[in-house]
């Protein structure tokens, strides 16, 4: 067998200077995470070769017995660690896993009642460019503008008058806990499905971080590949009512073979969570993040709804940095080896493309092993940037930072070899 470097040198290249740039700089997107190399390795295996469209047990080819056994791993495992009446552990990623849902119980055109993209929500909560606004009649609702914080009251409202039938909870970047009991209270009364997106949370929810949408909520979906460090890929939770409707939206509704090894990759991962350390590892994600949030604050920085409760926090520029634009100050963090993203705020006075707020994520530096007492270390080094940017100290502040990015990664090696 011909190894990767002889085979196709420019893609191992490639590769290697992508581990490269994980080692060397601070993660900070709230979408991302590290995988443990044992994860690897079951999605790398042979298992790539194998299709199985079907379920375990129903499949249209031959051939599928280990296969089986791995997806009823995953589906057994998914539903212990969420408490769930049936799990599909199919879907390609969490947008896939959406699109089963709306169309699961849904029509075209039917309404659905969803948080506002700006304010929080996802595209598939009925962006205008994604299927879910072309497909759905969607209503929006969003925060406060006073406290950053859902409006439940207002959205309770929103959802008499517009008696939609599906209600969507769930975020990208909202940092306070979501109060499940009460959207599915919303939900009944005006006769709407609840469906929690809980892509960002996931692992929270798991480690019981974070309140549990599975016992109020008709459907639950998550990505793997975020607070739970698995694979890429989706996953969905619901009722034993909705379980045909389910499946059969996933395949053949919206997919053909499932990713068989990226399925081990999930067992794998769910088996993870359900280990005692986990629950040490969501509470570390959660106490690094706030430390975080904290140490942003005391330098001047305004967090939107005032702090976090999860994984994640928005810092709102426009009070401290009034002329920076969000692009800006994540181009030129990049250039200090400090990676996150650009994401409007509630309220957002600029196009999305320069957006005015920066979403800071603890789950990936946590499971490098840092600890609270480096992340005064970052928020010191974001801060630094920051702050220099446009004034003729701009260079040597991204220059110093880097040297300070490399001091501290060097620290906590990924466990990576390629
Ligand atoms: N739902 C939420 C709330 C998300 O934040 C994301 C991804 O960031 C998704 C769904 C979609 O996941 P994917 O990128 O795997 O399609």
């Amino acid at each position: 067998a011909t190894p990767l470097k002889t085979l196709d040198p420019e893609i191992h290249a490639i590769i290697a200077a992508e581990l490269g740039r994980q080692q060397s700089h601070i993660e900070l997107i709230a979408s991302e995470n590290f995988v443990m190399p044992a994860l690897m390795e079951a999605q790398g295996s042979v298992l790539t070769n194998k299709y199985a469209e079907g379920y375990p047990a129903k499949r249209w080819y031959g051939g599928c017995e280990f296969v089986d056994q791995v997806e009823s791993l995953a589906i057994e495992r998914a539903k212990k660690l969420f408490g769930a009446e049936h799990a599909n552990v199919q879907p390609h990623s969490g947008s896939q896993a959406n699109f089963a849902v709306y169309t699961s119980v849904l029509q075209p055109g039917d309404k659905i009642l969803g948080m506002n993209l700006s304010h929080g929500g996802h595209l598939t909560h009925g962006n205008p460019a994604n299927f879910s606004g072309k497909l759905y009649q969607f209503v929006q609702y969003g925060v406060r503008e006073a406290d950053g914080l859902i409006d439940y009251d207002e959205l309770a409202a929103t959802a008499q008058r517009e008696k939609p039938r599906m209600i969507t909870v769930g975020a990208s970047a909202y940092s306070r806990i979501i109060d499940f009991e009460r959207m599915a209270k919303i939900a009944r009364d005006c006769g709407a499905y609840l469906f929690a997106d809980i892509a960002h949370i996931a692992g929270l929810v798991a480690a019981g971080v974070h309140p549990s949408p599975v016992p109020f909520a008709d459907f639950v979906t998550t990505t793997t590949h975020k607070t739970l460090r698995g694979p890429r890929g989706g996953l969905i939770l619901c009722k034993a009512a909705h379980a045909k409707a389910i499946d059969s939206a996933v395949f053949p509704g919206a997919q053909g073979g499932p990713l068989m090894h990226v399925i081990a990759a999930k067992a794998v991962c769910l088996g993870e969570c359900l280990k005692p350390g986990f629950k040490d590892y969501a509470k570390k994600i959660v106490a690094n993040t706030q430390a975080l949030c904290a140490s942003m604050e005391k330098r001047g920085y305004k967090i939107v709804s005032g702090g976090t409760d999860n994984h994640l926090f928005l810092v709102d520029l426009r009070a401290s940095l009034p002329e920076l634009t969000a692009k800006k100050a994540q181009e030129t963090l990049d250039l200090a080896n400090v990676t996150l993203n650009k994401n409007t705020v509630p309220f957002e006075t600029r196009s999305p493309f320069q957006a005015s707020g920066i979403r800071i994520g603890g789950a990936a530096v946590t499971s490098r092993g840092m600890s609270e007492a480096d992340m005064d270390e970052i928020a010191g080094i974001i801060d630094d940037v920051l702050k220099a940017i446009g004034t003729d100290r701009e260079a040597a502040a991204i220059a110093g930072s880097k040297q300070r990015v490399l001091a501290l990664t060097a620290r906590y090696p990924l466990p990576y070899k390629f």
